[in-house]
């Protein structure tokens, strides 16, 4: 996979992913059109802030592309509706997964915000195998501190809407907590949030914190202590998402990564830019850049509200001011 090859515009991957081993994303909304403008968002500022259900794209077009993936690629171990906003504001999302359910037996998951679990969103998310909902706060002041969503949405209606979903849907739902430090990792909110969880029936409760960098550097992880902290507020369903697993670590390192490396060493460079200079999708290369910036082969640094990524090969390492 060395060559350069067409980039997809709706499909990404297979990437390897912490809970989905290796994951086939179907991104269905154009860049950061998303309800909320989460302050940990690894893909900068929402700017396309809206609550607008729509038809996206033409989907006969993006299953086009699932189906030459599939063809081609190795088989993933879910195809995901996730990447650059909100997926459920796509009108077509049911239809969408009916059509890929057809076409394959890979399960399909969904990853939402759950801002606006509607009849009509929770209907298209019926259709799903797995769902994973976030749920960063109970209190609507530590919502907005974290999630600044669209005004107007309140998150006792997230919460309802929640129950009845959980309560109708046959697939699994795996709820995922966004820890920020600082802003809702309180021992009150944790509590509050604890009580709330009691009533919702999902089948995992995912703890996750920060380990991408941020649109906001103010927007921090916690240490693995509070992490555990966390988790023994949130009951006994609640787990910590930890790095990949073997397997998928190496699948994930017989692709870009040497590509990548060499790119860095030539100059510092934004995720935009190594996405368009190597044709590989935004969403893909966050995934390698996260491991990469693990295994200690880059770094990120924040300059003029960009976020830039280096190599941290010292023989070729420049000084990020001689490139911006
Ligand atoms: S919901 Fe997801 S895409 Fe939207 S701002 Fe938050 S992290 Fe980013």
């Amino acid at each position: 996979m060395r060559s350069r090859q067409k980039k997809n515009k709706y499909i990404f991957g297979p990437v390897p992913s912490r809970r989905l081993g290796l994951s086939l994303g179907v991104d269905i909304v154009p860049f950061k059109t998303c309800s909320f403008d989460c302050t940990y968002c690894q893909l900068g500022r929402t700017t396309e802030k809206t609550i607008t259900i729509t038809e996206h794209l033409k989907t006969a077009e993006m299953l086009k592309e699932l189906e030459l993936s599939l063809r081609n690629g190795p088989t993933p171990d879910y195809i995901t509706f996730s990447g650059s906003g909100e997926p459920t504001l796509n009108s077509r999302l049911g239809e969408m997964i009916s059509a890929v359910k057809k076409m394959t037996s890979v399960p399909v998951a969904v990853l939402t915000n759950a801002g606006q679990l509607i009849p009509s969103v929770r209907d298209n998310l019926y259709k799903a195998d797995l769902v994973i909902p976030s749920l960063d706060a109970v209190t609507q002041q530590t919502f907005e501190r974290v999630n600044r969503p669209c005004k107007g949405i309140r998150i006792e209606h997230i919460i309802a809407n929640l129950k009845i979903f959980c309560r109708y849907f046959q697939g699994q739902t795996w709820l995922e907590i966004m820890l920020v430090k600082g802003i809702n990792d309180t021992q009150a909110e944790l509590t509050k949030m604890a009580m709330v969880l009691w009533g919702i029936n999902v089948n995992k409760i995912q703890l996750s914190t920060v380990t991408r960098p941020p649109c906001e550097p103010g927007a921090l992880a916690l240490s693995r202590a509070d992490l555990e902290f966390s988790k023994t507020i949130l009951g006994k369903r609640a787990e910590i998402i930890d790095g990949l697993q073997g397997r998928i670590r190496k699948v994930s390192s017989l692709y870009r990564e040497d590509d990548i490396i060499a790119l860095l060493k030539r100059r510092p460079c934004t995720i935009n830019d190594i996405a368009n200079l190597m044709g590989v999708h935004r969403n893909e290369l966050a995934k390698y850049l996260e491991e990469m910036q693990r295994g200690g082969k880059v770094e990120s640094l924040s300059h003029a509200s960009q976020i830039y990524f280096r190599s941290l090969d010292d023989h070729h390492c420049q000084r990020l001011t001689e490139y911006v």
